[in-house]
């Protein structure tokens, strides 16, 4: 569980130690996550680290309240997806990799090896709970013989053999190479109309003086319409500084490095928490925050945001955006003063 926060402010915890949690383990693979039941302040999103052995497969499932997001950590996996409209694809991705599933399509996950791969999934829903999918084999064990004999043009007693209950990971062998990526010879079509996929880590980053930022939001990958995603590292002694989002939560994997942020909550409250490797940070929507990096080496952080539009507002740019008599006004300071503050931060250094 979260700790609430322990100022007396009264607020939730926007820390919660997912790499900490018990985990739900299988024989090809196995998953930890949150929700809202036990990260109160995830209200918007939810979050699942998990790990697929070499051949293991996240079965054929769908989500009937959430988009997926994943992003590769380690090793390749391969996702297949299936729209509604009868498209279809499947890709192997490498560590870096992101993709999109929209909300109640059909998909599945496959680790490919050479070792254990892991990846983070979010979820726009802080209701989501990762073992309550739909999963292929708990619909086919909860149906009649007869109706999947019909569904699928077979004799009814095919069916006698299969799992009686939701098997969630199974265990397999490491598939063959596909032969183009996007495509599956086999399925009734072959071209997928928008990739569902999208190489984050193999774009340049934006530089800053303080760290780097690559983005991914519904502009660089149109078919994430729901959210979007970012990886940011902070150097040594800087700062992501001051600013909101007006339009979507902030969910944070703090993937390398240790961090200190602060999360402006108004009626004169704040919580500043501290955060490493396997942590998860959570800000909700519009609450001012800044991440300074709190430890010697490089801090690297996957971000999500629950709307497919990247928006913020920054402290800077906001001060800079008004006359300076106003503003010298406002905060008590003399004009000269105000005039010298920077106009623009994003990552500053220390
Ligand atoms: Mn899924
Ligand atoms: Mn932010």
């Amino acid at each position: 569980m979260a700790d609430a926060a322990s100022d007396g402010s009264g607020l939730p915890s926007f820390r919660f130690p997912l790499a900490a949690q018990p985990a739900r383990v299988t024989a090809g693979g196995g998953a930890r996550g949150h929700s809202v039941a036990n990260f109160p302040a995830g209200k918007n999103i939810a979050g699942v680290s998990m790990w697929l052995n070499p051949g293991g497969l996240r079965e054929l499932h769908w989500h009937p309240n959430a988009a997926e997001w994943g992003y590769v950590l380690t090793n390749r996996c391969r996702i297949t997806l299936f729209d509604p409209d009868g498209t279809y694809e499947a890709w192997d991705l490498d560590a870096g990799d992101v993709w999109y599933f929209p909300r109640g399509y059909g998909h599945a996950v496959q680790g490919l090896g050479p070792g254990d791969c892991q990846f983070l999934l979010l979820f726009d829903n802080g209701a989501f709970q990762e073992d309550a999918t739909f999963s292929i084999t708990d619909w086919l064990a909860r149906t009649s013989g007869e109706a999947l004999a019909k569904t699928l043009g077979v004799s009814a007693g095919t069916f006698d053999g299969i799992p009686k209950a939701e098997a969630w990971i199974v265990k397999g062998e490491v598939p063959k190479p596909l032969l183009v990526q996007g495509e599956i010879p086999s399925a009734p079509q072959k071209t997928p109309r928008l990739p569902h996929i999208f190489h984050l880590k193999a774009q340049e980053p934006v530089l800053h003086s303080g760290g780097t930022v690559r983005i991914v939001s519904v502009k660089e990958f149109p078919a994430s319409t729901t959210m979007t995603g970012a990886l940011m590292t902070i150097d040594p002694g800087a700062l992501r500084a001051l600013h909101w989002h007006p339009n979507a939560d902030e969910w944070q994997y703090y993937i390398a490095g240790r961090a200190r942020m602060t999360v402006f909550c108004a009626k004169g409250r704040s919580e500043t928490v501290a955060l490493g490797p396997g942590d998860v940070g959570y800000v909700p929507q519009g609450y001012g925050h800044c991440i300074e990096n709190a430890g010697g080496d490089p801090c690297e952080i996957l971000i999500g945001f629950n709307s497919g539009e990247y928006m913020d507002s920054g402290l800077a740019r906001w001060m800079a955006g008004n006359p300076p008599q106003l503003v010298a006004t406002n905060v008590g300071l003399p004009e000269d003063v105000i005039m010298r503050f920077r106009r623009h931060a994003v990552l500053v250094k220390g």
